[in-house]
């Protein structure tokens, strides 16, 4: 601060880094931040920060930002900076040429969970009304989707149940496949103050995150679970408490569908479930799986947070419905303290699914097929929208690799390094004749495109973010776009040349659109933002400062629904050639991959991506630590230095995916959950032997 100067004056918005959402002050001399500290009356904060969010203006105004808009005839070809209005006119003639000589079908877009809702909500009503097909997926598809298919399923409402606060009530907190500590540091910190203060913990993880064991916290059970097996673990959990009566009886008779529960009971009551059936195929002992299910039964209020590790499955979605099942039984649903909580990986994957962005679903998760939701976005956009749902985004990769998808505009989104298989992702890249990539930095998915949109940065516009309790909080602009043009006005500018006018002069407008169509939007608007600082959906007559628990009388479906959770082994299995199971995750100081925090400056930034791999199998390689490590599967193979460490149990190794150079998605494989197309991330058979220095 020495360096840049004392502030002028302050700006409070939102990080764009993970999904707590923590409202932060940036501090402001002419149009540079100087610092950024939390914001005190932050409610999803309150007054915290992680390391990440402190530094989160640095990559702003690194020297790698692009400013001008650029394009080329091929991929081949240099860049040629050029105006916004000819990069726009280029893309839209390239995508009217691909849909008259390919169909209507041959073009599609990818929305941003890191853009604001407007933006969101503007793409995907480019593609219905401009594109005219559906063919528009956010990038929660790869994360999160599971979650929303599984609690609409189950409770009626694609979202989480609780505010942040409600851990403090909590008796019992279940973490699954979620390493809060690490990527959702401030709400980590939060449940750890909770745990001090006496609270039971249960872990279900292959590896010993850091709440297994921390200084002044101890987890009463972890469960180490073998990959791809949570649905396993979740039925055992669920045969104790159901086999021993553990459960809240009066709960579920009131609330839930008894046609559905009576199937569900018989179906996990069969001794297939028992914790000793399933103990070798979990990895669990029985012992350890009948304590934990006992403990989260008896705890009074139990609450379960969820992330990545249980989404990120062929049974992804099975999973999250175990989950809701398990909350549902013990009558741990409406009112603080309990909850399932699903812990959204980016700051606006909650937004982005709620705008519509998904191939069978207008803003308001309103399924295509309803003439009647249907009608009403047809009045108010003027245009005939087509019923039948798009293409998700690997449904488009395939499809681009057939030649039957030839254009593609990916809003803030490096498919190229986040989506699994990175050859059949750079196959399908190079076959489009048309990539519109808006991104803020030239990102690896960049070296495909035609058409770069310089986007700009969370610092530069005006619009909001929804976390991972559903609070909408204001991002404000705090520095005018270095492009010109923040992301909306560069959709909007793309949809007129196109020939779909869009005029908006505030992204305050889009939201009143968004509240006007769309019911648990309804009494949501900019002025109301201002006044509360913040709200969580649904907002409308009924609930005209928000709603903070959900599903407290009712469920949001009428009766909560039982799913059966058959288990299916995934495909991907260790066997003699590939014999180890890869797992994937996160380090605290760096960000998904990395696009922002490597361009960052802080001392702690770790530069690499690091193998885990358990002493035994290490030895058993002639692996000391430190060695360069080849990691190959079915997919590809890439490098990785090695860490000897016993938070992976033997056959399962670890690593983080924040880098390029290492690659982690080179091998990572194209299997994925059966309701969803959620990528398997979390389970790579693979094979590491001991290689020379690349
Ligand atoms: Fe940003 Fe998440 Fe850190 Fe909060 S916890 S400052 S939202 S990265």
């Amino acid at each position: 601060i020495i360096e840049q100067g004392i502030p002028e004056h302050s700006v409070v918005t939102t990080c764009a880094y993970c999904g707590v959402g923590c409202s932060l002050r940036a501090e402001v001399k002419g149009n540079t931040v100087v610092r950024m500290t939390p914001w005190k009356d932050g409610a999803a904060n309150e007054g915290h920060a992680c390391v990440k969010g402190r530094f989160a203006w640095g990559y702003a105004t690194h020297g790698d930002r692009i400013t001008s808009p650029m394009i080329r005839d091929s991929i081949d070809d240099a860049w040629r900076e050029v105006s916004w209005d000819e990069a726009v006119n280029f893309a839209a003639s390239r995508f009217r040429d691909i849909q008259q000589r390919h169909g209507r079908n041959a073009i599609g877009a990818i929305t941003s969970s890191r853009c604001t809702n407007e933006e969101v909500y503007l793409v995907q009503k480019l593609v219905r009304a401009g594109f005219g097909n559906n063919n528009v997926d956010t990038c929660a598809r790869v994360c999160h989707s599971p979650t929303g298919y599984g609690l609409k399923t189950t409770l009626g409402e694609s979202a989480g149940t609780q505010t942040f606060a409600s851990v403090a009530k909590a008796d019992v907190i279940m973490v699954m496949g979620s390493n809060p500590t690490e990527a959702h540091p401030v709400f980590g910190s939060r449940l750890k103050k909770r745990l001090r203060e006496g609270a039971k913990l249960i872990v279900i993880d292959p590896r010993s995150i850091e709440l297994v064991a921390t200084p002044h916290i101890r987890a009463d059970y972890h469960l180490p679970v073998n990959p791809g097996c949570n649905v396993a673990v979740l039925n055992a959990m669920a045969h104790v408490i159901a086999t021993e009566a553990l459960y809240d009886a009066d709960y579920v008779e009131a609330r839930c569908d008894s046609a559905a529960f009576a199937q569900w009971f018989e179906f996990i009551c069969s001794d297939e479930h028992s914790p000793e059936a399933l103990a070798e195929t979990t990895g669990v002992e029985a012992q350890t799986l009948r304590a934990a299910a006992r403990l989260y039964a008896n705890a009074g209020n139990g609450a379960i947070y969820y992330g990545l590790g249980v989404t990120e499955h062929s049974q992804g979605s099975t999973a999250v419905m175990g989950i809701a099942n398990l909350a549902m039984l013990t009558g741990n649903l409406g009112r603080e303290g309990v909850g399932v909580n699903p812990m959204r990986g980016q700051n606006n994957v909650q937004g982005s699914c709620d705008m519509g962005s998904f191939p069978h679903e207008l803003p308001g998760y309103r399924h295509l097929s309803d003439a009647a939701t249907r009608s009403l976005f047809e009045e108010a956009w003027q245009v005939e929208l087509d019923p039948n749902p798009g293409m998700r985004i690997p449904n488009m990769f395939d499809a681009a690799v057939d030649g039957e998808f030839r254009g593609l505009y990916c809003q803030g989104e490096d498919v190229a390094q986040s989506d699994p298989n990175t050859h059949h992702i750079e196959a399908a890249l190079r076959g489009l004749e048309c990539l519109v990539v808006q991104d803020i930095f030239l990102n690896e998915t960049a070296k495909y495109a035609h058409v770069f949109l310089p986007g700009a940065s969370f610092l530069e516009k005006d619009g909001t973010f929804i976390n991972a309790e559903r609070r909408i909080s204001p991002v404000r602009k705090v520095m005018p776009p270095l492009s010109g043009k923040a992301d909306w006005e560069a959709t909007m500018a793309f949809a007129n040349a196109l020939g779909y006018p869009m005029d908006y002069a505030h992204p305050s407008e889009i939201m009143d659109e968004i509240a006007a169509l769309t019911p648990t939007f309804n009494g949501v608007s900019y002025a109301k933002l201002d006044q509360l600082g913040s709200i969580q959906w649904p907002c409308n007559e009924e609930a005209p400062e928000g709603t903070p628990t959900m599903h407290v009388d009712s469920f949001v479906r009428g009766e909560g629904y039982f799913a059966i959770t058959e288990f299916v082994p995934t495909d991907e299995r260790a066997n003699r050639r590939f014999p180890l199971l890869l797992t994937t995750g996160r380090i605290l100081s760096q960000y998904n991959v990395g696009a922002q925090t490597r361009r960052t400056a802080n001392t702690v930034w770790h530069d690499e991506d690091i193998l885990e791999i358990h002493p035994h199998d290490a030895q058993e390689r002639g692996i000391g630590d430190g060695d360069w490590l080849g990691i190959q599967s079915r997919a590809g193979d890439t490098v990785l230095r090695a860490r000897l460490s016993e938070s992976v149990k033997p056959g399962v190794v670890y690593t983080t995916f924040h880098h390029p150079f290492s690659g982690a998605n080179v091998v990572t494989t194209d299997n994925s959950d059966w309701a969803t197309n959620c990528p398997e991330y979390k389970v790579t058979a693979v094979q590491v032997t001991k290689v020379t220095a690349p």
